[in-house]
């Protein structure tokens, strides 16, 4: 059975980044303004989310990583109006089940914090009191150590799914409206560099500023295409001609109602258009698509990237139309 639960874990937490995006969004959830990714040796050895959110009751310490506990889907048609990250409650018992998990929280009702120590099957198997603010501290030691295949390949491919990591983590910063963000390296000899900090500003144009630069905003155009009903897409593109990113990928950013996705659909598209004005050029994007939650949904992978949309033509019609316009001859 647990190695069964090992193999399912591996679907939810597929790499450094997905790890991490769990508990960052736990962290969204939870509602805290600021959140600190603080990771040792690119997170080959551990990674740790601090936040000021509002803790974890006691009585909800014992089942925390037990699989299916979820604090936040009450009933099923729940799925159809969802408005958190986490809804499955998957991801602290599949951390649990490929690396060592241990949980430092308090709530506003306590005065003391506790530190929770889980083991690879979710049981909870320590539990101490100590001292700590509101909010919740999620520590993993040593992802995939569990699996012994995984965990070779985490240590050849780490500094790119560090790479990826921080991409992840610049998307949350950019499109997070008033939640502060660091993340912090710290590598084998006390180096410690700040990857990612940010004020938690309210504007998109502040948090691309912050994160990307002013060159790259200075850049960019924003647009705003209606879809139809209660849909739109609204952001920033690269200006016809500048703003190119050095590959496929590079500073694009796309999000559905606040949560970046993968929609290859579409980054084609926005590629293809851009293209025709500047061949051999990607343009830098950061698009959120506003859409009914009753017409998409997002629990199509374990891990939330992808996402199906019921009016997927229509939604790719209206960029495309809204584009065209921006990449228009007479406005290269
Ligand atoms: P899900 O997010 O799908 O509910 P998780 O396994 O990610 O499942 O988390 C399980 C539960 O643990 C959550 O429902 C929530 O109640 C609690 N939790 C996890 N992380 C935090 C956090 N940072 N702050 C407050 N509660 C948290
Ligand atoms: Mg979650």
């Amino acid at each position: 059975k647990s190695v069964v639960h090992r193999i399912c874990a591996g679907q939810v937490i597929l790499d450094l980044s997905s790890a991490v995006k769990e508990l960052v969004e736990n962290s969204l959830d939870a509602g805290a303004t600021a959140v600190e990714i603080v990771l040792k040796d690119f997170g080959e050895d551990s990674f740790q989310v601090i936040d000021n959110g509002s803790g974890i009751s006691p009585n909800n310490f014992k089942v925390l990583a037990l699989k299916h506990h979820t604090s936040k889907l009450a009933d099923f048609p729940d799925l159809e109006s969802l408005t958190t990250f986490g809804f499955r409650g998957e991801a602290l018992s599949s951390l649990c089940a490929l690396g060592n998990l241990s949980v430092e929280t308090r709530t506003k009702n306590e005065t003391v914090a506790t530190h929770l120590t889980f083991d690879h099957s979710g049981l909870l198997v320590a539990e101490k009191k100590t001292a700590r603010q509101v909010g919740t501290t999620v520590t993993v030691k040593k992802l995939f150590s569990n699996l012994p295949v995984r965990s070779k390949e985490f240590s050849r491919n780490i500094r790119k799914e560090y790479g990826k990591l921080v991409s992840l983590l610049n998307a949350y910063a950019l499109i997070a409206k008033g939640v502060r963000f660091v993340c912090t390296n710290t590598t084998g000899k006390n180096v410690r560099s700040v990857v990612l900090k940010t004020q938690g500003s309210n504007s998109l144009k502040d948090n691309i500023i912050t994160v990307l630069g002013m060159n790259t905003f200075s850049c960019l155009e924003p647009l705003t295409i209606c879809i139809s009903d209660g849909c739109k897409v609204d952001g920033f593109i690269s200006r016809p001609g500048q703003g190119s990113g050095r590959n496929l990928g590079d500073r694009q950013y796309l999000f559905v109602n606040g949560r970046p996705v993968d929609m290859p659909k579409i980054s084609k598209l926005v590629n293809e258009l851009y293209k025709g004005a500047n061949p051999k050029q990607y343009p830098i994007a950061i698009l959120n698509f506003t859409i009914p939650t009753r017409a998409y949904d997002v629990n199509v992978t374990p891990d939330k990237r992808k996402i199906f949309f019921s009016k997927e033509s229509a939604i790719l019609q209206a960029l495309r139309e809204g584009l065209q316009q921006t990449y228009s001859p007479s406005n290269v």
